[in-house]
């Protein structure tokens, strides 16, 4: 990817989407149209950094809108699509299933259908280097035993209404590329963590609270083990395989730190007690409160991500205990970001954006 390219990157204002976007104005000559319908996780807030670039856009836009996603594609050009837009957290999709069903799923085969025509479209030189990238998890894959971890060719076993939807996404894309030849590319990969995640996922939740001094919620006994990446180390990893994966191949990603979730909150308590010693809450370890397991709880999860390391030359440069130090500071240096998040605000006025069409 030498040559400025226009990548066009769905769930963009979401948290790896977000990353993905600041990543490519910040390291990359290329230029990023985000486009986003601005569901509860969608936060423009997490563009500002990048908002003001020339190589940036935002359109907001449903994936499942698929005469919408033909208008835009005819009027951008893209020589890339990054599909990150989608349901995401697994305790909504028990709740509420359809939404998961809809936006990841009819969502997915939408944007595929509109990406064929655009592509059969193209002359003959952008039609070989364009690219359709479905961004998928290891949950896919089911729950691992003590031992292995899934690699590419694992078997899928789809536990919890999110993973399924994500499945059948999965098998969209890989059934896009065998039967009409769209030059496809699937990554799946472990558990993110790090800077604008949002709140309701177990790290930046257990930060917020430590930081409170309120309960911190540990499903069951803690013992579900995940395999956890720094979002910048995903992102890279994301951009890499656009620029060196080969068309029909999917990559597992994972930066090979398995923790149990409890040793995760404990590693918080121990990092806030340091940072920020608060005599009125004490040691923060007392604050762990055990609630009843969420339905169907993978065990655990692990990646083997030797292909994308030995094949494309991606690794990891973070490793759990530096990522979460470096976490843990961003939330305490960004209170406006989770606070906006909090109480709505980042839903209404954009922090002077001005670009949403
Ligand atoms: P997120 O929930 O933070 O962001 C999703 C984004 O998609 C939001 O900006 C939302 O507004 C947007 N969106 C939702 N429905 C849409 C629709 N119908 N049309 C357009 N936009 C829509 O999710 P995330 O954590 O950034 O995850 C992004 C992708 O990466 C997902 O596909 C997820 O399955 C996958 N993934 C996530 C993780 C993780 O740990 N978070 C790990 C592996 C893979």
């Amino acid at each position: 990817m030498a040559d400025a390219k226009t990548i066009l990157v769905t769930g963009g204002a979401g948290f790896i989407g977000s990353a993905v976007v600041r990543q490519i104005i910040t390291e990359t000559p290329h230029r990023a149209l985000v486009v986003d319908a601005l569901t509860y996780a969608g936060n423009l807030d997490s563009l500002a950094p990048v908002a003001g670039s020339a190589r940036y856009g935002f359109v907001k836009a449903d994936i499942a809108d698929e005469p919408r996603m033909d208008a835009l594609m005819a009027e951008h050009r893209p020589d890339v699509i990054m599909n990150l837009a989608a349901e995401s957290h697994v305790d909504r999709s028990i709740d509420g299933p359809g939404a998961f069903l809809r936006t990841n799923v009819m969502g997915t085969f939408s944007l595929l259908q509109a990406a064929l025509r655009y592509w059969r479209g193209l002359g003959d030189a952008e039609r070989a280097a364009f690219r359709f990238h479905h961004i998928s998890t290891d949950e896919v894959f089911g729950s691992l035993g003590p031992e292995g971890a899934f690699h590419e060719a694992t078997p899928y076993q789809p536990n919890s209404p999110y993973s399924a939807s994500k499945a059948g996404s999965d098998h969209l894309v890989r059934a896009w590329h065998h039967t009409y030849g769209l030059p496809t590319l699937l990554t799946n990969c472990s558990n993110n963590y790090g800077p604008y995640h949002f709140p309701e996922k177990l790290i930046p939740l257990v930060i917020l609270n430590a930081l409170e001094g309120k309960p911190l919620p540990v499903y069951g006994t803690g013992a579900n083990i995940r395999d956890w990446l720094y979002v910048d180390d995903h992102a890279r990893a994301l951009l890499t395989v656009v620029e060196k994966g080969t068309p029909g191949e999917s990559y597992n990603i994972g930066g090979r730190n398995e923790r149990r979730n409890i040793d995760v909150v404990r590693q918080i308590c121990v990092l806030l007690d340091e940072m920020t010693p608060d005599p009125a809450i004490g040691p923060r370890e007392q604050l762990i409160t055990f609630v009843a397991d969420r339905p169907g709880h993978d065990g655990r999860y692990a990646i083997d991500a030797t292909r994308i390391e030995q094949e494309l030359g991606w690794r990891a440069q973070e490793n759990f205990d530096s990522g979460l130090r470096k976490t843990v500071r961003w939330f305490l240096d960004n209170r406006q970001w989770w606070e906006r998040v909090r109480s709505g605000g980042y839903r209404g006025e954009r922090l002077g954006l001005d670009t949403t069409t």
